[in-house]
């Protein structure tokens, strides 16, 4: 089989939306992603479910030193490797994949085995650091120069190939993984001539909820990093540009909300969304138990969507046991939320009904209005929704048949977080109210707490979180 084209796509630093929607579509259509340890996992959703996808932390020890990775072989040989199988190769790296990337080892084993390849730009670090801390790299009047360095070198060293008496030189300058060395390269700067009150920005985890910036003179920078826990990854921004950051430092100004639900429909709302899912949808092993249902839909009157996800799941298994929404025609649909409803459309469905209280007590109050007793009622629902709707529905006389079609997880991983740098903290679901205080405890008294729905509140409730 001869080999398939390589994609090399740079995913952004932090942010799992600063990918380019050119490396978003190519990720989705892989059969084989091979991805940097500092990529936004949350990226790989994106994927297909039977897509492979390998973190390169795996193919050997973590080998890697303030963003460095050195097991630059083992991963040019897997990436021919599964070419050759004739696979849909993404190799998928952290920021843009022409700086500091090392990526020219993989282009040359690549040329070398004649694999046709193609590389899609990113967004680099600096440019995210400098976007989410408002502060232009360059500025017609403070600098008309930046230089991206790499701060990995020991400046000590005797032959080092970075130039600092040349570098000193430049309007801005931008140090990538330089964490460990800042201090000998502040003291290197200042030698090669560049002033001790040059002011420095140092930014980590740019794009990411747990962004920190520090910002000091050179001469004071080291004591900064340390002082305010700035880590890996970070990039600092030497030069007058960084005084900007006063009047620019839009983030620092607005108000700042921990989204912790799921939903992505989080722009031109008041403040900015950090998101911090604390649930995970997956679907279950195994889908026969509905099947029974399914392929006797036709015998239900209504059908009750809950959240879109049921409307997805649901659909999924419907369509892979052979059917589609013509076969639902003579039934009526209900949806809580305008997300379920926006979803079944999707499917070609507009709800015959749907509550203005998006709540399954709204739900529950419009079905009071028209005649349900005895009616058959199929609820796909998740596999820890709350009983309350199934009750409820039994309490008006209704026949329901409940079935889980999807599961809530918990995710793993989550951040360490400081929450007093949040305004208000939103919470979407009980399961979220629920991780998160396993995870985080309570919510600092001056952060706002607000839920959706009288369900979730009730949950913050109990938890003494609202
Ligand atoms: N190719 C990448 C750089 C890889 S080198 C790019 O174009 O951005 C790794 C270094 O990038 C880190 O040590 C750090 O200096 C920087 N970096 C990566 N992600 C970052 C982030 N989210 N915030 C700040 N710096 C980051």
């Amino acid at each position: 089989m001869s080999a398939n084209k390589v994609y090399i796509i740079g995913a952004g630093p932090g942010d799992p939306g600063l990918i380019t929607v050119k490396g978003r579509e190519i990720l989705r259509q892989a059969d084989a992603i091979i991805y940097d340890y500092l990529v936004d996992k949350r990226l790989l959703d994106q994927a297909r479910e039977d897509a492979e996808s390998i973190c390169c932390d795996r193919l050997g020890k973590k080998k890697f030193r303030d963003g460095f990775l050195r097991d630059q072989e083992k991963i040019s040989r897997l990436i021919v490797r599964k070419a050759r199988e004739g696979k849909k190769v993404v190799r998928l790296r952290n920021g843009d994949s022409s700086i500091f990337s090392r990526v020219s080892q993989e282009l040359d084993t690549l040329v070398k085995n004649k694999i046709e390849f193609e590389i899609v730009p990113g967004v680099t670090a600096a440019s995210a650091a400098s976007a989410l801390s408002g502060i232009p790299l360059t500025d017609r009047k403070l600098a008309s120069s930046c230089v991206f360095v790499t701060g990995h070198e020991d400046p000590g060293k005797k032959e080092s190939s970075v130039d600092w008496n040349k570098i000193a030189g430049s309007g801005t300058i931008v140090l990538y993984m330089a964490v460990e060395n800042i201090s000998k390269i502040a003291k290197e700067l200042i030698k090669s001539g560049k002033s001790a009150d040059t002011p420095v920005a140092a930014v980590s985890n740019a794009g990411r909820i747990d962004q920190k910036t520090a910002k000091a003179a050179l001469k004071s920078i080291a004591k900064a990093v340390r002082k305010e826990k700035i880590t890996a990854p970070a990039i600092f921004i030497i030069g007058e540009v960084v005084k900007l950051e006063k009047e620019f430092n839009w983030l620092r100004r607005s108000r700042k909300v921990l989204f912790t639900g799921l939903s992505e429909e989080r722009f031109f709302t008041r403040g900015v969304y950090f998101h911090l899912p604390l649930i995970k949808i997956e679907p279950l092993e195994d889908y026969s138990a509905i099947d029974n249902n399914l392929r006797n839909i036709t015998g239900f009157d209504w059908i009750v969507f809950t959240s879109r996800y049921g409307v997805e799941y649901f659909f999924k298994r419907f369509k892979a046991r052979g059917y589609d929404a013509r076969a639902l025609s003579g039934i009526k649909i209900a949806a809580i939320g305008n997300s379920t409803k926006a979803k079944l459309e999707d499917f070609g469905i507009l709800p015959d009904l749907m509550p203005k209280e998006e709540s399954s007590a709204g739900l529950l109050n419009e079905f009071k209005k028209i005649d349900i007793k005895d009616k058959k009622i199929f609820l796909p629902r998740s596999d820890i929704s709350d009983k309350g709707l199934r009750d409820g529905l039994q309490d008006l006389g209704v026949r329901v048949t409940a079935a889980v079609v999807y599961k809530n997880v918990g995710q793993k991983d989550l951040p360490d977080l400081n929450l007093s740098y949040f305004d208000e903290v939103m919470f979407t679901s009980p399961s979220g109210v629920r991780n998160f205080v396993k995870r985080y405890g309570k919510v600092p008294r001056r952060v706002k707490v607000s839920c959706i729905g009288s369900v979730t509140r009730k949950e913050a409730k109990r938890y003494g979180i609202c």
